[in-house]
């Protein structure tokens, strides 16, 4: 898997064929998936409006690459910063923080993870992603709140009713069935619920 610059320049890249810009796209959203891959890429898929026939709109592939480099922006500095403190406090011998921060779990999907893929905010990820990141450092906890849309939780074991993002992160299970058939249904992008698009 290579670096997300690289695979976002190849989504970009009008040379190649849709279908290459297509797996491009996907690894850039394993890269930056602040939902969790599949709901993420539900949201993009419903967000940039990316067609089922990838010929119909190539612009919705370059709009989605976009909005989750806008996402990677708001959460790649934080990340770095927290990094380099962490390496400052090792080499003084001080121990692991008890709670890591959202950011820090593979994609950053432990920021605002919805086990459900259809079930997620619905605001830019850049947006959702600030959020979470503000409330984080203003010590809002994870138990009693939810860090995306600020509700309080009552049940705290559960996803969030309002927004679908669930407090454990990955380890969430989700056993809607059936699972398989709909996340094939959104990869390939046959969603028969949203708007259709406006004409050129
Ligand atoms: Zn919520």
């Amino acid at each position: 898997m290579t670096s997300f610059p690289a695979q976002a320049r190849r989504v970009r890249d009008s040379t190649l064929s849709p279908q290459r810009r297509l797996y491009a796209l996907r690894e850039c959203t394993l890269h930056c998936a602040p939902y969790g891959f599949r709901a993420t890429w539900h949201h993009l898929v419903v967000s940039a409006r990316i067609p089922r026939r990838l010929a119909d709109d190539l612009d919705a592939l370059v709009r989605a690459v976009d909005e989750l480099q806008r996402a990677r922006d708001v959460v790649l500095p934080r990340a770095q910063e927290y990094a380099a403190g962490r390496r400052r406090e090792k080499a003084t011998g001080r121990r692991t923080p008890q709670t890591p921060p959202p950011w820090n779990s593979w994609g950053w999907s432990r920021i605002a993870y919805c086990p459900d893929p259809e079930h997620h905010p619905t605001a830019p990820l850049a947006t959702v992603a600030q959020a979470v990141l503000d409330r984080y450092a203003a010590g809002i906890g994870v138990d009693t709140h939810c860090l995306v849309c600020g509700i309080e939780r009552r049940r705290p074991d559960r996803a969030c009713p309002t927004c679908g993002v669930h407090p454990d992160g990955p380890a969430a299970r989700w056993r809607a069935y059936p699972a398989e058939e709909r996340w094939q249904r959104i990869w390939h992008r046959e969603l028969d619920d949203r708007p259709t698009p406006l004409a050129p």
